[in-house]
């Protein structure tokens, strides 16, 4: 029998891997019409039907997630926005100042992460790394927090500060042009996602051929949160980030993955669309806590503000987080909810689950964790999935609680060592991808890294799928009851989906 020479040569060429992230899209927005090219992409790959990212489901918790290949009890960016109580006196920390990332990292000895993330590993192995992004200041610079020191490419689409080396930024603005300004509120962000798309294609790989490099378009997230999940301008955003990626899925076809670049399609989380107000202020005022979104003299609930749910109490002590607990869970509005845990799966209050069940158990978590209540009724887009908010509008779209329309997201894997025309029904997650680009390019899995290598998708791979178990929790208070739902994968425990199935509520 005749040795088979194309998969040899592919074996023996050094592989790449470029991941190009779509922030906010969901999964079921991926179709022929709307989306040719991710399309395209999935036909000549791998789906991750079951993919799923992390709790809160925010964008800088879950990109550090993606990063580090861990869950945020350990990398520690529990969420957009945390109280920072082991600084004296403590202070709010917000991940959107990419200046004070860098700042609290160089205070802390390099430690602002409690794991090392792609750059750090690759640098550490002799790979290059290079990050183009769109997304917020703080978001980029969790991409690679250390980029400044190891001398890695970062390039943001908006914000000139933050590219890294000054002299790579200043090529690329002479070939393309001047960093893109934002796009005004409620207009769909296009024009950095082609500025991006030509400095990848045109500059970047040319010039740097990195081992790993990150795309990652900032829409559809801007335009679903401002303008809603199905609206016009949202649409137009989807079809014109899968247009710049199909420039990428262009050049791969025709000379990337011969030369063994691997491609992967991710995004962070899901939406689901507002459909009413929660009153949490006055909900936690009649409990008697006076709020505001920092610490400050006669504050005694600190809330983080958005959607995500985090209260730290300025004494937090178990009767405290009890009563304002008991108060919230009467509510309609209220969703899951977690506490410090005491035994397997119980939080401290009475109906709440553990934080560490939701791998959000860390010094910087909230005293108190929740989401807004969800259901599975159709917005006025004809998209399942609303939820409740206290701040944003009804219609626009939000994320950061555990509906399957927030967890959801998309995972499509294509290059030489991928299954073509697979559509993987095992679980997986965003902390599976650092381990599994890694393996990839020849680097074992470190173990730092609570995400697995998704051998189920290689071509080598075994055909019998890993098992998989689920397990359903539940906590109960009254007429309250939350469910939540976790699945193992060998030693990986993805989250699920949660929810609450009763409720008292309050006239
Ligand atoms: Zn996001």
């Amino acid at each position: 029998m005749l040795p088979d020479v194309t998969s040899m040569s592919v074996r023996s060429i050094s592989k790449r891997v470029i991941i190009v992230l779509f922030d906010g899209l969901r999964p079921d927005l991926i179709n022929p019409s709307l989306t040719p090219n991710l399309d395209r992409l999935q036909r000549r790959g791998a789906i991750l039907a079951r993919q799923r990212t992390i709790y809160p489901s925010e964008t800088r918790t879950a990109l550090t997630s993606l990063v580090t290949g861990t869950t945020p009890d350990r990398h520690g960016i529990v969420g957009n926005q945390y109280l920072d109580r082991l600084s004296a006196p403590p202070r709010s920390v917000d991940t959107s100042d990419d200046r004070l990332m860098e700042y609290l990292d160089e205070a802390s000895g390099g430690r602002f992460l409690g794991a090392p993330s792609l750059g750090e590993i690759l640098m550490e192995n002799g790979r290059t790394f290079s990050v183009l992004a769109s997304n917020s200041a703080g978001a980029i610079r969790l991409m690679n927090h250390k980029a400044r020191t190891l001398d890695q490419v970062t390039i943001s689409g908006h914000f000139p500060r933050i590219g890294t080396p000054a002299a790579m930024r200043e090529r690329i603005e002479a070939l393309i042009g001047p960093t893109p300004a934002p796009a005004p509120q409620g207009t769909p962000d296009l024009a950095t996602q082609s500025f991006l798309t030509s400095a990848f294609l045109d500059v970047i790989w040319p010039q740097v051929h990195p081992d790993v490099a990150i795309l990652s378009f900032g829409e559809p997230d801007t335009s679903s949160h401002y303008s809603g999940i199905g609206a016009p301008e949202t649409l137009e955003a989807i079809g014109f980030v899968d247009a710049q990626f199909g420039r990428v899925l262009d050049w791969w076809e025709a000379e990337g993955a011969s030369q063994g670049v691997h491609l992967v399609a991710a995004s962070d989380h899901g939406h689901v669309t507002v459909q009413a107000r929660a009153d949490l202020f006055e909900t936690l005022e009649a409990a008697g806590l006076r709020c505001g979104p920092v610490p400050e003299p006669g504050i005694d609930a600190i809330v983080v503000p958005g959607q995500v749910g985090a209260i730290y109490l300025a004494e937090p002590s178990g009767v405290a987080i009890r009563s304002a607990v008991a108060a919230m869970i009467e509510r309609p509005w209220c969703g899951s909810v977690f506490t410090a845990g005491q035994g397997e799966v119980d939080g401290i209050a009475p109906g709440s689950f553990g934080r560490h069940l939701a791998f959000a158990d860390h010094a910087r978590s909230a005293d108190i964790l929740f989401s807004y209540r969800t259901d599975d009724a159709v917005d006025p887009f004809g998209l399942v999935g609303r939820s409740w908010s206290p701040d944003w509008p009804v219609g626009f779209g939000v994320h950061g609680g555990l509906h399957a329309k927030e967890m959801s997201s998309v995972g499509i894997l294509a290059g030489p060592l991928i299954k073509s025309g697979l559509v993987s029904q095992v679980p997986s997650g965003i902390c599976d991808f650092a381990p599994t680009v890694l393996r990839l390019i020849g680097i074992s899995r470190p173990s730092t890294m609570t995400g697995r290598v998704l051998t189920e998708v290689f071509a080598d791979g075994a055909e019998d799928a890993p098992r998989s178990i689920e397990t359903v929790h539940e906590a109960r208070d009254g007429g309250y009851l939350q469910h939540l739902r976790r699945v193992e994968v060998g030693a990986a425990i993805y989250l699920d989906t949660a929810d609450v199935l009763s409720c008292s509520v309050r006239t």
